[in-house]
Order: C-alpha cells, then structure tokens, then sequence
C-alpha cells in the first residue's frame, strides 16, 4: 500500500503527524511518502502542487491530505494560491465521487444545534458527484443581452457520468445499512430526469440495496426534521455540495468529519472536511479526530480493510467514551486534550 502524504498548511501537519501514529499503528504493510501541498509548497517551488508532489500522488494507491490555505496567501495571484493546488490535484486524479458520512457519536450529541432526540445516533453517508454538472457545464460567463447583463451556466450529465456515481453509492450502501436515496429534481430539470432514470435503470443491478428518490427541496427539509431516516444519499454536484455541508453541520462539531473522494479504480484522496484552522495552527490543540478517520475510510475504500477501518473507529469511539476532548469538543466534565494526547489516547485504545 502505497499512500502519499501531504500535511500542507496550518494545523494540517500536526493532525496529519497523529493520523500517521495510527496507520503505523495498525501495522500494516505501508508505504508513506511525504510532499508539498498548498501554500507550502508555493514557499518551497511557487507552484502550489509541484512537479514532484504531482509523481508522488500519481504512483501512490492513495493520498492523505491535511488542509491547505491561509491569510498568507489570500493575496497572492490565483495560480498561486494553494487552493489551485487542491483543485489541480483532484482534476489530475479523476476524483469524481467524493463521500462524506455525517455521523453523530452519542457523546457528542450536544454538540448539534438540533434536539439530540433528533440527531443522536445519526450515521448517514453523502455521495456527491465531484467532476460534472452545472460546475463545469459550458456555455458559461457573464455578458450582455439585449443592452444587459445576462448569466449563463449549463447543468448537464451524460448517462455514464451518473451510472459510475450511483455504482459507488450503491457499493458504499452493501457495506452499510444497502438503503440508497437518490436525490434529484426531477419536476423540473429535464438532466436529472435522466439521473433519475439512469437510478432506476443502475437499481435493478443492486436487487439487494433499497432505493428510494426524493426531491432536493424535500430532501433539504427532511435532513433537519428526521435526519435518521437516510442511509447513504447520492445526488449530482451542486445538490451535493449544499446537502453534504447541511448534513455535516447536523453533527455540530467540524473537527469529526472525515471524507473520500475516489476515483474509478478506488484510488483516493482521504481529507478531513475542516480547513486549515490558520487561528489555532502550532497551538497543538486542533482535534485530529476527521483526519485519524480519514485513514479508516481509506483503509475501507482504497485498501478495501474492512476491520482494520473498523479498529480506528472503534478506537475512536472509545476515546470519546473515555471522556477525552479537545477545545472544538469540550464540554465540562470532559478531560481536555490537546492534538498529540488525543493521538495518544487513540493509539492506547488501539
Ligand atoms: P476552517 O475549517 O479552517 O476553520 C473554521 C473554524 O473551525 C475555525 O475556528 C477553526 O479553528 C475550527 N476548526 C477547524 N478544524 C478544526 C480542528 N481540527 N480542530 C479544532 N478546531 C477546528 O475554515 P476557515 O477558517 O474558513 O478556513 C481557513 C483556511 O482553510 C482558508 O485558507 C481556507 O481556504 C482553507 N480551507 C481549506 C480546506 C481544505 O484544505 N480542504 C477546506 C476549507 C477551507
């Protein structure tokens, strides 16, 4: 197992530097290899995702990555940004299917701002279409019509693009509770009636999974009124995108949440879904927790390691039961923990 590490900036070293503990942990037969991403690797090359970062993450199986960006370089021309190197690196790989549970421990249940009647237990898992869509549909631009500004932006898919993302939903669903729920709005957008056909037609591959489809709007509304009732959700790009951040706030605490984003083969890129927290990097308090369980969807995903994932989860799970938190978490009554000691406690209940 081959696995490209790239820390990048703010506190992404020091949640990477725990995540790595673990993995070694684990001992497992893996390769890591360490590059530059981001605004680090504009201070070392100019480039944000640099020749030799670009080999690395090629020949790698998978990538683990920190969080890239900071105030140092929001000034900086486009092509050096660091998020350039984010979105560089996802192209380059063919990164079309990006997943990203939402689950709600039960000692953190106070953490959502919804009831924890409502949220606790929640274990849902989004599967957002990452390369098509209105994103990257053309035509697209501002320009002037008829003596005024007129925005245009072109939403389409072809039948591949969504068979291939409803296939990962439905694998991902087989090894979870096989409930699928597409989502998509079909009363008015012709391109995803065609998803919602094409969802239909991929179903009938998957006899054993249940499929069910909702519109957007609903599916929005439902997320906050019984967010229970889902299992794994798949929508194209934009619906995506909107739904994944509603259903990760539904857990309250951003310092959890761990993501994939795969490409045809199972390759992938595992990233917590935070930043790069620029206001607590180097204070050795972030919580590592998203980035540790990013290595346990990559052992799931990419190294298809079912029980070694489910050890670094079960790990995790029971450092919150133990009581440890760290600032993003805390709540009186809790041991605070700082980022190493929480990869400590991961490491000892591993
Ligand atoms: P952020 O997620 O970095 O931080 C938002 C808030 O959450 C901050 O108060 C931060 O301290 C806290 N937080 C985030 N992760 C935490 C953790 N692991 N433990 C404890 N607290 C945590 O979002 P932001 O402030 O909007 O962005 C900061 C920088 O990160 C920007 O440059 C942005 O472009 C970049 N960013 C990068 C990625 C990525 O690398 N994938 C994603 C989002 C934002």
């Amino acid at each position: 197992m081959k696995i490209c590490v790239l820390p990048g900036d703010g506190i992404g070293p020091e949640i990477t530097a725990e995540a790595v503990r673990v993995l070694k942990a684990l001992d497992l037969a893996v390769e890591m290899e360490e590059a530059l991403l981001g605004g680090c690797a504009v201070d070392a090359t100019g480039d944000p995702y640099p020749e030799a970062t670009q080999k690395l993450a090629q020949a790698a199986d998978a990538v683990l990555l920190g969080a890239v960006g900071g105030p140092k370089w929001d000034s900086y021309p486009r092509e050096q940004r660091p998020e350039r190197g984010l979105l560089g690196i996802r192209k380059q790989l063919g990164l079309f299917a990006n997943l990203r549970p939402a689950i709600l421990y039960s000692e953190l249940a106070n953490a959502s701002t919804l009831k924890p009647d409502v949220v606790a237990g929640l274990d849902i898992l989004i599967v957002r279409e990452l390369t098509g869509d209105i994103y990257f549909g053309q035509p697209r631009g501002i320009e002037v019509r008829n003596g005024e500004r007129f925005g245009l932006n072109t939403m389409h898919y072809t039948e591949s693009e969504i068979r291939r993302i409803l296939r990962v939903a439905f694998e991902a669903a087989r090894k979870r509770s096989r409930k699928v729920c597409s989502v998509d709005k079909m009363n008015v957008l012709e391109c995803t009636q065609l998803w919602r056909d094409v969802a239909i037609e991929t179903g009938r591959e998957y006899p054993d999974v249940e499929l069910s489809h909702m519109l957007v709007d609903n599916a929005a509304m439902q997320l906050v009124k019984n967010p229970r009732q889902f299992d794994v959700m798949v929508t194209g790009n934009m619906f995506g995108d909107i739904l994944s951040d509603e259903a990760s706030m539904l857990t309250g605490s951003i310092g959890m949440l761990p993501s994939a984003s795969l490409d045809a083969n199972n390759k992938g890129l595992y990233e917590p879904c935070h930043g790069s927290a620029p206001d607590i990097a180097g204070k050795g308090v972030a919580n590592p927790l998203a980035t540790i369980l990013s290595v346990a969807m990559m052992l799931r995903y990419t190294f298809v390691n079912d029980a070694a994932a489910r050890r670094i989860e079960d790990a995790v799970k029971k450092v919150l039961a133990q009581g440890f938190r760290t600032g993003d978490i805390y709540e009186p009554g809790m041991k605070q923990v700082g980022t190493r000691e929480m990869g400590d406690a991961v490491l000892a209940a591993l």
